[in-house]
């Protein structure tokens, strides 16, 4: 695994979505103590990290994190510690299925959206990737978090079908802080925490083009399908992300100088 790149307080892993993918194989073959947890942090997610301990603390302990959004990476590149790609979570998950053969099948759980979508997403599922059979499908209602016995109940069906994969899609940071919580008694090889990825499996919510997606307009594109929903959290990272940016480039700006005022009195000494 390539060296870890620190932005905005957390630490991305500069890989390709080949990459990815490959390590999530990498994983399923040879499986970790604790369940591998992939996070795929976008720009709300770094606006949220700022406020919350929680969230940073599940963020410390993900085993990929892996970048999902233009923005971190144009930023990252400005920044001087480029990430070679975005690796969005909802195309992660694909590209991971894709990559299953009747070779290396795939077991899949899928956890979060509402009732019935789950159950779509896995028809659909297994009519594209035939190599890939969903194990099971929960569906939780609201709140069932803060409940012990559903979150238990929830482990305890993962843990009797023991999928290679469990896609966690219930929303951030409910999603992160739910696998760092029940890590320990997860019986999944791999939990990637993947947004509204089931709803777009389901055909219950639609992706934006490509060309959007590549060119850093996806969050326009669900803007003008959710706005009552996403308005407000967007005019937020639209006012806080270019601080963090900044704020940012400040810091390295005065470590550079202060490594360069080290080195020449270090040569002056010499
Ligand atoms: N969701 C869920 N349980 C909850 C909250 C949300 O299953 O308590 C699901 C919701 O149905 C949707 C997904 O989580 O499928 C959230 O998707 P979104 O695209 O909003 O993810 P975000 O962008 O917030 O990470």
């Amino acid at each position: 695994m390539p060296a870890r790149v620190t932005l905005f307080g957390i630490e991305f892993d500069p890989l390709r979505m080949d990459q990815a993918v490959a390590q999530i194989w990498a994983w399923i073959a040879s499986p970790p103590p604790r369940c591998a947890m992939v996070v795929t942090p976008n720009v709300d997610h770094l606006v949220l990290l700022t406020r919350r301990a929680d969230f940073r603390e599940a963020y410390r302990q993900a085993s990929l994190v892996l970048a999902d959004g233009m923005p971190i990476v144009w930023a990252s590149r400005w920044l001087g510690q480029p990430l070679p790609e975005r690796v969005a979570g909802s195309d992660l998950v694909p590209s991971v299925f894709a990559s299953s053969s009747t070779k290396n099948t795939l077991n899949v759980f899928l956890l979060g959206a509402e009732p019935g979508v789950g159950q779509r997403a896995a028809e659909r599922i297994q009519r594209a990737w035939p190599s890939v059979e969903v194990v099971g499908v929960s569906s939780p209602p609201i709140g069932f978090e803060r409940d012990d016995a559903a979150n238990a109940a929830i482990c305890d069906q993962i843990a009797s079908v023991q999928p290679d994969v469990l896609v966690v899609g219930l929303g951030a940071p409910k999603q992160e802080l739910w696998v760092h919580t029940h890590r320990d008694r997860l019986a999944a090889k791999v939990a990637i925490c993947a947004g509204g990825t089931i709803d777009f499996l389901a055909g219950k919510q639609r992706r934006a083009p490509q060309w959007m997606r590549e060119s850093g307009l996806e969050w326009l594109y669900r803007l003008a399908r959710q706005p009552r929903r996403l308005f407000a959290r967007y005019a937020r990272d639209a006012w806080v992300f270019p601080q963090l940016v900044a704020r940012a480039w400040w810091e390295q700006r005065q470590l550079h100088r202060r490594m360069t005022e080290l080195a020449s009195a270090g040569r002056r000494l010499w």
